[in-house]
């Protein structure tokens, strides 16, 4: 499977990026990891003419912690977040997801910036953004703007990332301390989630949950969170998990199948984050 041809450009900064995507329009595409946009290429479901490599940008490789959040750079790779003590520390959750991301070479190469942009259901970073309410921060021409990662996954492989745009930070609300679950069922221990959920105990004490693949978008599971505010016991609100959820059905499990492991690993996510 061979790409059609394209032009590479190597941006030099971010603003170099910006001014390489104004001049080349919808031609062009950015490149970070490559690990999703390479395979589209090659089964010809995208066809740039132009690519805007951004994956030697350190300015987008940044972590910084300041005032209880997390500033995310898009560029960092996976296995970064996994290995960061600060992650590891303040945002536990997200570092063991980011372990259960592929293989040790799909997580040195590929990008948080990549996999929200993407946006594929199966992933499970952008899941575990929309349950720790993460803010996504974008410039483009019009200078820069925060998207809550609840709206910024509008339909499968579809984000509100504009064509002239670089995710430039994920913010994320620090929660160290806190207790938290991830549960992810696959055939294969490299492979992606059949279906897969993240728990987080929040600033407050209650719940937030998240389902990866249960819809053709990362899944907010509120009508778990609300039984467990009501008052219902973990097993009892993690009956409701697969509620309101639209799960597909491929080679891996039909919507029922997938409907009936929502429950099962919510209910286990939940005894993780001790949830009573
Ligand atoms: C073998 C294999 C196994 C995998 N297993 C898993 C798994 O278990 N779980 C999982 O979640 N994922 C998995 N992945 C997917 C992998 O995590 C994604 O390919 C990756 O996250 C995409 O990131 P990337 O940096 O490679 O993006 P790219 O492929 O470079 O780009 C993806 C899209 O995002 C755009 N983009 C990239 N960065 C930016 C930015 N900063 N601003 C704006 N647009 C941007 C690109 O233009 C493109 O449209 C797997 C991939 C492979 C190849």
């Amino acid at each position: 499977m061979i790409p059609a041809e394209f032009d590479y450009l190597a941006a030099s900064s971010l603003d170099h990026a910006l001014d390489l995507l104004g001049e080349h329009g919808d031609e062009a595409k950015l490149l970070a990891g490559g690990h999703s946009l390479i395979p589209l290429m090659k089964f010809r479901l995208a066809a740039p003419s132009v690519l805007v490599d951004i994956s030697r940008l350190t300015e987008l490789r940044t972590l910084d912690r300041s005032d209880g959040v997390l500033r995310l750079g898009a560029g960092l790779r996976i296995r970064d977040l996994e290995l960061s003590p600060v992650v590891r520390e303040q945002l536990p959750l997200l570092a063991a997801a980011a372990a259960s991301v592929g293989d040790r070479q799909v997580r040195a190469r590929a990008t948080i910036g990549g996999t929200v942009v993407h946006g594929d259901p199966a992933a499970d970073l952008p899941a575990v953004l929309v349950t720790l309410d993460a803010t996504l921060v974008l410039r483009g021409p019009a200078g820069r703007r925060e998207v809550p990662a609840a709206e910024f996954f509008v339909d499968f492989w579809e984000t509100d990332c504009r064509l002239d745009e670089v995710l430039v930070e994920i913010v994320v609300p620090a929660l160290p301390g806190r207790r938290w679950g991830f549960q992810k069922f696959r055939q294969r221990s490299q492979d992606w989630a059949t279906v897969g959920v993240a728990v987080q105990e929040t600033a407050d004490g209650q719940h937030a949950v998240g389902l990866v693949n249960m819809a053709p978008v990362p899944w907010r599971a509120s009508a778990v969170e609300d039984a467990l505010r009501a008052g219902a016991s973990a097993d009892e609100a993690a009956g409701h998990a697969a509620e309101g959820a639209a799960p597909p059905s491929d080679l891996r499990g039909d919507s029922a199948y997938r409907a009936h492991l929502a429950r099962v690993l919510t209910a286990q996510a939940l005894s993780e984050a001790g949830a009573s």
